[in-house]
């Protein structure tokens, strides 16, 4: 009998949650009128980003994410602490930064979600602002600075995205570390919860974690807003862990939320496919501030040589976008990720690079003449 009120209760409260949901979203969207142009990807197409919190869950971004967005050719954005955040807050070890830097080889964006995971609010309170800068902020810099490949020796590329550690933040944070840090920081539920393209500053999500998000198709209506406002939505969650994967397992002693703070790839699958019915995209959070990322630190470095733009600056999508030619010959490189930002390339250089794949250049609709290799010339027919 207890059960059965506990799951009338769990399912009523779901219920609430999600109307609300759904009924501050139509609110927002009220007054728009869609235009009936063709919709360009990164300025006008609407789209999702998933994005995962914690450094703890690293093992299973890497051993469920990998494949999974892989095979969708889905990116998405990995949170990450400069200790692990729940054994003790110990150090990360050098298999779990190969984990991260292997996510971003894959083309996700890895980003920061302060050095030990504290909350700002109540930290800023103890302690100032100023502290918690240091401490949260320029920490994980520094931290994210120092690290490597151990095998390859890659770096993290140039953070773009913060996401608040509890979701809580106030304006004056914000308003401190953007742009001077990021590009965008992460909270949770904000107004209608769209997001317009090349955003700065604070930008809302949606908790997919299975407490929250019990039966996937919630979502199917929250995709709907997005695709008819032609906005984006985050999607926020955890660990990436089937259902049958247990807790326990981890050997960690956690409360009963944490382990409820997971979606599986399953649900994961669901999103995306709703998602490509409605001819969606897939975006990282940094792509939702307007910045562009690359997988080829050779390629990334000939786009900041044509644009001049210095290291210390994000590449913005919308710079990418003005390009109609692009001479990349013998530049030693391997992946031409990144070249859809180019949406109106018209002539391409790739000849003696060690490029294998060039099926991102079927996102081009304006691209005419590429030269290229010999042996890149059978792909490039059935192209
Ligand atoms: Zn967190």
């Amino acid at each position: 009998m207890r059960t059965h009120l506990n799951m009338l209760k769990r399912n009523y409260y779901d219920w609430r949650y999600w109307n609300h949901l759904y009924r501050t979203m139509q609110h927002s969207i009220n007054n728009i009128t869609v235009s009936n142009e063709t919709l360009v990807p990164y300025i006008s197409k609407p789209g999702i980003a998933f994005s995962f919190d914690d450094s703890a869950r690293i093992l299973d971004w890497c051993k469920y994410g990998i494949e999974l967005f892989g095979y969708y050719d889905v990116k998405a954005t990995f949170n990450v602490n400069g200790v692990h955040t729940i054994e003790g807050r110990r150090d990360h070890t050098q298999e779990e930064i190969d984990m991260l830097l292997e996510l971003q080889s894959n083309g996700h964006e890895i980003a920061h979600h302060g050095y030990k995971h504290r909350n700002a609010n109540k930290y800023c309170a103890e302690f100032g602002m100023v502290k918690w800068i240091e401490d949260e902020i320029k920490k994980l810099f520094s931290w994210m600075d120092l690290q490597s490949h151990s095998k390859n020796k890659e770096k993290f590329r140039k953070t773009v995205s913060f996401a608040y550690p509890y979701f809580s933040y106030s304006e004056k944070m914000n308003k401190e570390i953007i742009p001077k840090y990021y590009k965008v920081a992460r909270g949770h539920l904000i107004g209608g919860n769209l997001i317009d393209f090349n955003s700065t500053g604070v930008v809302p999500s949606l908790c997919i974690d299975s407490h929250l998000l019990r039966e996937p198709s919630n979502v199917n209506k929250i995709l709907k807003f997005a695709k008819m406002a032609c906005k984006n939505i985050i999607f926020t969650s955890h660990s990436i862990l089937p259902e049958e994967a247990k807790w326990e397992e981890f050997g960690w002693e956690l409360t009963e939320n944490e382990g409820r703070w997971r979606t599986s790839p399953r649900v994961i699958q669901y999103i995306i496919d709703e998602a490509r019915k409605l001819d969606m995209e897939f975006y990282t959070t940094a792509e939702i501030g307007g910045v562009a990322t690359f997988i080829d630190p050779h390629f990334e470095s000939c786009v900041r040589k044509k644009l001049h733009i210095s290291e210390d600056k994000w590449i913005l999508i919308h710079e990418l976008m003005s390009v109609k030619e692009l001479d990349l010959r013998n530049q030693n490189i391997k992946s031409l990720d990144g070249i859809q930002y180019f949406i109106n390339l018209e002539k391409l250089n790739i000849s003696q690079n060690q490029i294998t794949d060039l099926r991102l250049l079927e996102k081009l609709p304006k691209l005419k003449h590429v030269k290229k290799d010999e042996y890149l010339f059978d792909q490039a027919v059935k192209n």
